[in-house]
């Protein structure tokens, strides 16, 4: 079931389905565009972090500053950032 770009990023969670999705366009991308620039290497916790709480503020119509309490909840469950906790 599924296809192969039906994948979801390994630091923010953010399901992938476009190759515009993927960290530089590329389907084999571990990481989403937001995450990682265009050569796939994942951004700073910071930037990441950042990122995801404007997303959160524009789709779910929260502060920034309960966005940025849900992204570092949510970035801290996910595998790419086990490590650097
Ligand atoms: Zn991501």
């Amino acid at each position: 079931m599924g296809t192969e770009l039906c994948r979801s990023c390994g630091s923010c969670g953010f399901p992938m389905r476009n190759p515009d999705d993927f960290a530089g366009g590329d389907p084999d991308a571990a990481y989403c565009s937001t995450c990682a620039d265009a050569s796939g290497a994942l951004r700073p916790f910071d930037v990441v972090l950042q990122a995801n709480a404007e997303y959160l503020v524009r789709e779910q119509g929260i502060d920034l500053r309960a966005a940025r309490s849900m992204a570092n909840a949510l970035l801290a469950s996910m595998p790419a950032w086990q490590e650097r906790r």
